[in-house]
């Protein structure tokens, strides 16, 4: 007897859920039928419709908002999103009952519930942000990390569940109207006003609304690299304090200036070109400055990072807590300089075994207090910043990318603290 073609089975969510609903209208056109069945589903009429311009190039964003709870995001005419509020959200009236979407579940359901409901395996893309893969979209579950809650294990802090198309880490619909950083991108004649940009970008990062990530080109620097025509593109990355997403300013050798929003692991697999030394592109300022900064001495791929800064030495090892890997950051102490101008790079492979076996993420370990980047030192000094700007450009960076690039698309299991952004707030 012929094999017939494979019987593809429906599966729980497909069947006892509406989700296809919404995963059936994504990129689609409001006037497209697809978009339409999913607005008569969220009632018919939106309640209200808004709409805004984002970044440069610029996406036109409208968001049609539904009394019933429901809302659909379109980025220059196309369905990007729909959303299932269970929290209600400014501008969006109503909540869903969400046991009408998803048979089995309710408005208080935890992150283990509606996985009994859908039946279907939770992946993360992050600490706080479970999804499920549904047909050719994702479900991302929204939950509220109230202070002493269980987050996703623990009923009631629900906030909304995302529909998108987009890998979740990659999309970011539901924080594009954050009071905080919406405001930074100035428009010119033509496109970005880069200079009045740089300048509303500065204020925002003095009055700690956003914060510059040192491994990229920094604000100050970012006219004269570019200016020098020595790369093709020279960006500066800032993570926004209130809705950590990551701004990226672009300036490019052949072409106009862009503006744009990304999540944390797009902003981390930009391309990034290695910044020229600052003596062919900086003023005699800022090069008598760069040579009273922290400058790269030497490195072990992987394992550690020496630095010095007039006659003091850093040391950067790496260490692993069981799943979390981080690093910590020393000053070398008469001794251990000593071991080093005899020793070179075996004493400092030493010193770096030492420090793996008393981590310094533990309490008691010798390196606990030394350690520049959890104490802070000198009061103000940002030493892991300084350090970070120090090797910008080198390999070790280039693997850390990366192994997060590897990790960003491959986690499947409950993720660790490390999941956490490692740039404190
Ligand atoms: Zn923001």
């Amino acid at each position: 007897m012929a094999v017939g073609p494979a019987v593809t089975v429906a599966q729980r969510w497909e069947t006892r859920s509406f989700l296809p609903v919404l995963v059936d209208a994504l990129s689609g056109a409001e006037a497209d039928e697809e978009v339409q069945r999913l607005v008569e589903a969220f009632g018919g009429e939106p309640a209200s419709v808004a709409e805004h311009c984002l970044g440069e190039p610029v996406n036109r964003v409208r968001k049609l908002r539904f009394s019933s709870g429901g809302e659909i995001v379109l980025y220059d005419g196309a369905v990007v999103g729909a959303i299932l509020h269970v929290e209600p959200t400014a501008g969006c009236p109503g909540v869903v009952d969400l046991g009408q979407w998803i048979a089995g579940a309710t408005n208080a359901a935890t992150l283990d519930e509606l996985k009994a409901a859908l039946e279907l395996p939770v992946r993360f893309a992050g600490f706080s942000s479970p999804y499920v893969a549904v047909g050719h979209g994702y479900a991302c579950f929204r939950f509220i990390r109230r202070d002493g809650s269980g987050g996703w294990k623990e009923p009631g802090n629900l906030a909304r569940i995302v529909v998108t198309g987009k890998a979740p880490g990659l999309a970011m619909l539901d924080g594009d109207e954050c009071p905080t950083c919406s405001d930074l991108l100035v428009r010119g004649e033509r496109g970005v006003d880069v200079d009045a940009t740089i300048g509303q970008l500065e204020a925002a990062v003095s009055s700690q609304a956003i914060a510059e990530d040192a491994h990229w080109v920094t604000l100050g620097d970012l006219t004269a690299i570019h200016a020098s025509g020595l790369v093709a593109r020279a960006e500066s990355q800032l993570r926004c304090r209130t809705c950590r997403r990551v701004i990226c300013l672009t300036l490019y050798r052949d072409g106009p200036a862009t503006f744009g929003y990304h999540v944390r692991d797009d902003a981390m697999l930009r391309p990034m070109e290695p910044i020229p030394p600052v003596e062919q592109w900086g003023s005699a300022e800022r090069i008598a400055m760069a040579q009273a900064a922290m400058q790269y001495v030497d490195h072990e791929p992987g394992c550690w990072f020496l630095v010095r800064q007039g006659d003091a030495l850093y040391f950067d090892a790496r260490y692993s807590l069981g799943v979390a890997d981080d690093s910590a950051l020393i000053e070398l102490n008469g001794e251990e300089r000593e071991g080093y101008r005899i020793g070179g790079r075996s004493y400092l492979a030493e010193l770096a075994k030492r420090m793996q076996r008393r981590p310094a993420g533990r309490r008691g370990s010798p390196y606990y207090s030394r350690d520049l980047s959890r104490r802070g030192g000198e009061a103000g000094r940002d030493y892991r910043g300084e350090f970070s700007a120090a090797i910008t450009d080198d390999t070790w960076q280039a693997e850390q990318r990366a192994r997060r690039a590897l990790s960003a698309t491959s986690s499947s299991v409950e993720p660790s603290a490390a999941d956490w952004p490692t740039t404190p707030d």
